[in-house]
């Protein structure tokens, strides 16, 4: 396909999110060894690598106050545009000069920030409207909690991208959208996971396919809780049941840099305009979306879709009960098509897969396709999974 003829088929997907697509990848600029240097944390990090790809777009920079407030207080940037959690830069104080360099642990400066303001802010607060709770025994709370006292925003210029452990699955906006375009997809849905994909899952990404294009399967690299099954070992659970289960054609496998928040509804939202960023037009959301603990009711990440007027974030949600392989159906199914009793239903508990999996038993193949579920042996015999 000529690129003229990708860019025709570009504009067949839905918008960015504020209708352009953002770039802050850019040169290193001269002087930067002469700035002050600001260290970013990990999630910093990975937030700064999606503002230079556009996967946070409208966002240029780190949020100012007006915006932060705003998201904060309305889940509205003051544009109006929606968006749902802070995307800021904690320092100790503000910089001296009208430029920063920001830098990794090791020192390597990765970008450059042009200062705008700095503000203080109040963490319960955001605590309490972002992630609904200021229990600190919460991950992301107690993230917010350990942060240094001042906001500082600006737009920045990305020099330095982050390396992804997962290269050949690091895909910025722009690709995924040329590769949709390429594939002659319209309607896209987002699939984002941060565990190995059983059939429940499968189930649902299916049902969605169906009534679309394409699928694209995201899952989350970046910072998880460290009880979670290891990124490697769930990239290749991914590419184990892509080959075995799903139309090359129709699925894209690609990696999504972001850190997890467990803000649980927020996120839900924040995850679905990313994913519009990406190209998406729809978006899966299932049950407790990017939760933690008891933190969040069942349906909290769904409900909070109502809360937005229709067609205001133009991304469609898709909403997912649990779903289980039902014997007398003979099919997977969930509470919504099947009327059988629970006795019916093919259902481990986390632990009680864990267990399995960890002794070398392999879960009934209702439950998970028997080459994931080799795969995750291995890990947990390797120590991988432990
Ligand atoms: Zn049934």
């Amino acid at each position: 396909m000529s690129s003229d003829t990708t860019v025709a088929a570009t504009e067949r997907l839905i918008a960015p999110h504020g209708g352009v697509l953002v770039d802050r990848r850019g040169e290193r600029p001269d002087g930067v060894e002469g700035l002050e240097q600001i260290q970013l944390t990990s999630r910093e990090l990975s937030d700064l690598d999606m503002l230079a790809s556009g996967a946070l777009s409208p966002l240029e920079g780190f949020m100012g106050r007006a915006d932060y407030e705003s998201v904060v207080e309305e889940m509205h940037l003051q544009s109006g545009l929606p968006w749902a959690l802070p995307v800021c830069l904690a320092v100790d104080g503000p910089p001296s000069g009208d430029r920063v360099a920001l830098v990794r642990e090791d020192g390597t400066p990765v970008a450059v920030l042009e200062v705008e303001e700095s503000y203080p802010y109040d963490r319960e607060r955001e605590a309490e409207r972002c992630f609904r709770t200021t229990d600190d025994a919460h991950p992301g709370v107690a993230r917010l909690y350990a942060q240094r006292p001042v906001y500082l925003a600006g737009r920045v210029t990305v020099f330095e991208r982050a390396e992804s452990e997962f290269q050949e699955l690091a895909r910025d906006p722009a690709e995924t959208r040329r590769i949709f375009a390429e594939r002659g997809w319209k309607r896209v849905v987002g699939f984002q996971t941060r565990n190995p994909i059983h059939r429940a899952h499968e189930y649902l990404t299916k049902v969605a396919l169906e009534t679309v294009d394409g699928l694209l399967v995201h899952p989350l690299v970046g910072d998880t809780k460290s009880d979670d099954v290891p990124a490697a070992v769930r990239v290749e659970c991914y590419r184990t049941l892509l080959e075995g289960y799903y139309p090359d054609d129709r699925v894209l496998l690609s990696a999504f840099p972001a850190a997890m928040r467990y803000a649980g509804p927020r996120e839900a939202i924040w995850h679905a305009i990313c994913r519009k960023n990406y190209g998406c037009s729809h978006f899966i959301v299932g049950r407790d979306h990017a939760g933690v603990g008891d933190y969040y009711g069942t349906y909290d990440a769904q409900l909070i879709f109502d809360e937005f007027a229709p067609h205001e974030l133009d991304v469609e949600p898709m909403f997912f009960e649990h779903t289980f392989w039902c014997t007398v159906c003979g099919s997977m199914a969930s509470t919504k098509s099947c009327p059988h009793g629970t006795d019916d239903r093919v259902f481990l508990s986390g632990t009680k897969v864990r267990e399995m999996l960890g002794a070398g038993d392999v879960p009934p193949g209702e439950f998970t396709r028997a080459e994931v579920a080799k795969v995750l042996i291995d890990a947990y015999r390797g120590g991988g999974a432990a």
